[in-house]
């Protein structure tokens, strides 16, 4: 397909416009204008783009692409690197990330959520998730549903109830929505990265804290989209997972 049919179909699938972000989501490098394979990823680091070379793919689709609001503006060092092997190699780059985490059926959180099997009864628009397993389990059993599911043993902040039910989660460095998970009075909350603070809150404020790893948790919804556009399209997609213990 072309990549500018591709390009648009993201775009629009992924509602970028309802989203404000602190990366640009869509196009970031370009490079041919034909793409029949794509390499779908976490985050856009040089071990992905070598493999992609490697792969002879047409175009690499990440979670974590560049020009984040925070970063030197600058191209050098392993900036320069990374984008350098794009360009020579004619891959382009797309990136999409808090579109990624927040879409209904493909995002990080959606995919979480069917992957823990819960029934989603979130109250309100956001990021952040609600869901309720079909029967109250020990928090164990389901410590150990996370830990099947996203091959890698959680964190576990104790606080909450010895049997749960209702969970919250989001996937990533979203330790800070702990806030919203205590007001709906979710049993446990889960995200992927955790701070020094989540220890007391679990504690003081009666909630299990569980940091499931920023990676682990945003693997599933690049995938998912990667699945989607090799049954929509006529491109191939192989997701390549860069092992990544955060
Ligand atoms: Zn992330």
């Amino acid at each position: 397909m072309l990549r500018d049919e591709l390009h648009k179909y993201l775009n629009e699938t992924l509602n970028i416009k309802d989203f404000k972000d602190y990366a640009p989501n869509g196009l970031q490098v370009e490079g041919k204008g034909e793409i029949r394979k794509i390499v779908t990823g976490v985050t856009a680091c040089q071990a992905l783009i070598d493999k992609a070379i490697e792969l002879d793919a047409d175009a690499i689709l990440v979670h974590h692409g560049y020009f984040w609001k925070s970063e030197p503006e600058v191209i050098t060092g392993f900036k320069q690197k990374r984008i350098k092997s794009l360009l020579e190699n004619d891959i382009n780059l797309f990136g999409y990330h808090l579109p990624l985490d927040g879409h209904e059926e493909l995002g990080n959180n959606a995919q979480l959520g069917k992957l823990w099997h819960l029934e989603d009864i979130t109250p309100q628009p956001g990021l952040v998730r609600l869901g309720q397993l079909e029967r109250e389990m020990p928090i164990e059993t389901f410590i150990d549903t996370v830990t099947t599911s996203l091959e890698r043993e959680p964190l576990h902040l104790p606080g909450g109830p010895d049997k749960v039910k209702t969970i919250a989660w989001c996937s990533g460095g979203a330790q800070g929505y702990i806030d919203q998970a205590i007001a709906w009075n979710a049993d446990i909350f889960i995200s992927g990265e955790v701070s020094e603070q989540t220890t007391h809150l679990a504690k003081e404020c009666g909630i299990h804290y569980l940091a499931a790893g920023h990676h682990a948790t945003e693997r599933v919804g690049v995938k998912a989209l990667g699945e989607h556009l090799q049954q929509t399209f006529d491109v191939e997609c192989i997701f390549v997972d860069i092992a990544n213990p955060v």
